[in-house]
């Protein structure tokens, strides 16, 4: 797709479409009613209305089971092996980040304590964890474990319907941290291949094979994970169509219960950004049929798609889709996606967001983003949760 042609989302340029999709459906709206709008009111292609009116509908039965003093919440650890072509997040690489991991979790363990007090002030039930990043599993296993302890000592997780840790790196898996985390009770996980390509793998900065990473899948399904997401990335640099089709036939054969295809973002913080011309680009085109490839694919598969969102300067002006295995949709990502519950995020980079249902009104709390930062300014991060009071 050229500059000029028309985006496959009309003149919508919010992040959210099937957040418009799941107001029309709750208002009474009918599905195809629904797909109708879109294309009339926002230009959409009939595909693209299709498929936000079916995310939200996906949506519908697991809003309606969420109790309404849940909150979920989210822990940042910002360290990765190494940084990948196109990532944006403030991470830091395990050789810089081993001078001060332990300082970073004790920092965390504190913000946990100070913030599980308020939820139990609140009388707010804990209805899922995330535990993301960077790549939460470069933590050495005692560390993960450390850490882990502290959290299921410091809030009550009786209530908690999914606890997910991104497992995304291969290189960062071995058996003591999966077992770990599955005697803490972590009961979901992601691992990331982004590609099965080899030349693509080290293009984009993993120093790992695509063997690797069906190693680390089988691995963590013989630690007793049965629900496993992995994420692709259509449009890298570099690719064509069969290089992106052979990357989802190969993810498909392990048969993770979760696939999410995400459209190559150009982002401003990222390597990519800086050194552009040096890359060739899949043009808008070829994304588009990698998407459309995706979707016919993992429908034929049994899997359909649950959740979704748009970035700015996303290639061919796509969108990021999560397609599940029946019964396996991630509670998590459909709240924040959708903003229906309160997401409390500790560690730096967190940006907490309170939703109050009742009024659709959204507040934030940030904290800082620098690891750095977040340790020698942990007490200011503390005092700035306190707006969390009677408010989550
Ligand atoms: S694994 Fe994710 S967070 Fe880590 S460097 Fe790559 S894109 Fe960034």
């Amino acid at each position: 797709m050229t500059e000029n042609t028309k985006s496959p989302w009309g003149v919508l340029t919010g992040i959210r479409p099937s957040k418009i999709a799941t107001k029309l459906l709750l208002g009474g709206m009918s599905a195809d009613d629904t797909i109708r709008y879109f294309m009339r009111e926002y230009g959409a292609d009939e595909k693209k209305a299709r498929l936000a009116t079916e995310v939200a509908q996906a949506e519908l039965p697991i809003r309606k089971s969420m109790s309404d003093s849940g909150v979920s919440i989210y822990i940042g650890i910002p360290f990765c092996p190494t940084r990948c072509l196109y990532c944006s997040f403030v991470t830091c690489g395990t050789k810089q980040a081993a001078r001060f991991t332990d300082k970073y979790v004790e920092a965390l363990k504190r913000e946990i304590s100070y913030v599980s007090d308020i939820v139990s002030e609140n009388g707010n039930t804990v209805e899922t964890v995330y535990i993301g990043g960077g790549t939460p599993t470069t933590l050495s296993a005692p560390l993960l474990d450390n850490m882990l302890s502290h959290l299921r000592d410091s809030f009550d997780l009786s209530c908690c319907k999914e606890f997910t840790v991104e497992a995304g790196r291969p290189d960062t898996i071995d058996r003591e941290k999966l077992m770990t985390l599955k005697r803490r009770g972590v009961d979901r996980i992601s691992i990331n291949p982004q590609s099965m390509n080899l030349d693509t793998l080290h293009l984009i900065g993993r120093a790992h094979t695509p063997e690797e990473i069906e190693q680390a899948f089988y691995l963590a399904r013989d630690c007793g994970f049965d629900n496993i997401n992995m994420d692709v990335i259509a449009g890298l640099p570099g690719e064509d169509l069969d290089m992106f089709k052979y990357t989802l036939e190969r993810v498909e054969k392990m048969s993770p219960e979760d696939t999410t295809v995400h459209v190559m973002s150009i982002k401003r913080s990222s390597r990519l950004h800086e050194y552009l011309k040096d890359y060739q680009l899949t043009d808008g085109d070829t994304v588009a049929e990698m998407v459309d490839f995706a979707y016919d694919f993992l429908r034929g598969r049994g899997k359909h798609p649950y959740y979704m969102y748009r970035q700015k300067n996303q290639l061919g002006n796509l969108e990021n889709v999560a397609y599940t295995k029946p019964g396996f949709e991630s509670l998590y990502n459909i709240y924040i996606m959708e903003e229906i519950q309160t997401i409390i995020s500790l560690g730096c980079g967190g940006v907490t967001k309170t939703v109050d249902r009742t009024c659709d009104r959204i507040e934030r709390i940030f904290n800082v983003k620098e690891p750095k930062d977040y340790i020698e300014r942990l007490d200011e991060m503390l005092s700035r949760k306190d707006a969390l009071r009677n408010n989550a």
